[in-house]
């Protein structure tokens, strides 16, 4: 049985609620992180809890913890859970208040802390490649909510998951308000073009996601050139090779997008020497 932490609790996973009243529910008020484990580690926690503080500081919610005290409580609680590989999802609500958007209202952030499994893709995706479209629902507005901001409120990025799922894809680019290529709707993307890494800069309006900068990282370590730089359409159509990163996904290659083959089609050389890396880091 699943035991969820909530406010420094333990609970069986069928015992562990949050009320209707919670501005998480509904408004989607609060911010969250997702991390994995990795032979019994924490990948990059400190990097997860630092960026879920900055999330919150943003939101002007006060999460009533330490991140020391934070850190000791996931690590806590995946051992309670007995899980050597797996997922997190740490998620602090605005708490229950009255029904109206004022967070005044709300006096008890819930801290809940979720490990469990997570499949994003097939396998054979991570062989074969995925196939993506361009959504034409756009990445939020930095003077929106900024998508630097991991925040309870997903919704315009499951709009444009929608639009891949019913294009027969599983994942989408998500351009910028300016046309730019930003990111898809729970990754990183990379290109890879004459030997050259390149990536969206965060301020094309992006998550400044762990995974990516870990690749960055094992890039520039492998003498691979790195640039983080403005993207189109056609850099994607033109590129030698495509993949995604996040927690979730890892490193999976993409070989088409909106119907043109990337490359030769196959996952490329430099995404599968990433890949491997990536792993070797993480199990570290
Ligand atoms: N972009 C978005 C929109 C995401 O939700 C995520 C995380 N799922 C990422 C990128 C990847 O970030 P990270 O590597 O920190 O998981």
């Amino acid at each position: 049985m699943t035991k969820i932490y909530i406010n420094g609790k333990l609970f069986d996973q069928h015992e562990a609620r949050v009320s209707v009243y919670d501005h998480g529910l509904l408004y989607g008020d609060g911010v969250f992180e997702g991390m994995r484990v990795y032979s019994g580690k924490v990948f990059r926690l400190k990097e997860h809890i630092d960026r879920l503080y900055e999330s919150a500081r943003h939101i002007w919610l006060e999460i009533p913890l330490s991140r020391e005290q934070l850190m000791e409580d996931t690590i806590a609680t995946v051992k309670a859970n007995h899980k050597q590989d797996g997922y997190i999802r740490l998620v602090v609500t605005r708490g229950s208040g009255s029904l109206g958007l004022d967070p005044r209202k709300c006096s008890d952030p819930q801290i809940i802390i979720i490990v469990d499994d997570i499949t994003m893709y097939p396998p054979e995706l991570y062989e074969n490649g995925l196939e993506i479209v361009t959504a034409s629902t756009i990445r939020n507005h930095h003077n929106a909510v900024n998508p630097r901001v991991k925040s309870l409120n997903y919704l315009n990025n499951i709009l444009a998951k929608i639009e891949a799922i019913r294009a027969g894809c599983l994942e989408a680019i998500m351009l910028n308000h300016n046309g730019e290529v930003a990111e898809c709707t729970g990754d990183n993307i990379f290109l890879v073009k004459k030997g050259v890494l390149r990536t969206p800069p965060i301020d094309a309006g992006i998550l400044d996601g762990i995974t990516r900068n870990a690749v960055i990282e094992l890039a520039r370590a492998a003498s691979i050139p790195v640039q983080e730089w403005t993207l189109t359409r056609h850099d994607v159509y033109a590129a030698d090779e495509c993949f995604l990163t996040g927690t979730a996904a890892e490193v999976i290659p993409v070989v088409k997008c909106d119907g043109r083959t990337i490359g030769t089609g196959k996952p490329g050389a430099i995404t599968k020497q990433l890949r491997e890396r990536f792993f070797q880091l993480a199990r570290q």
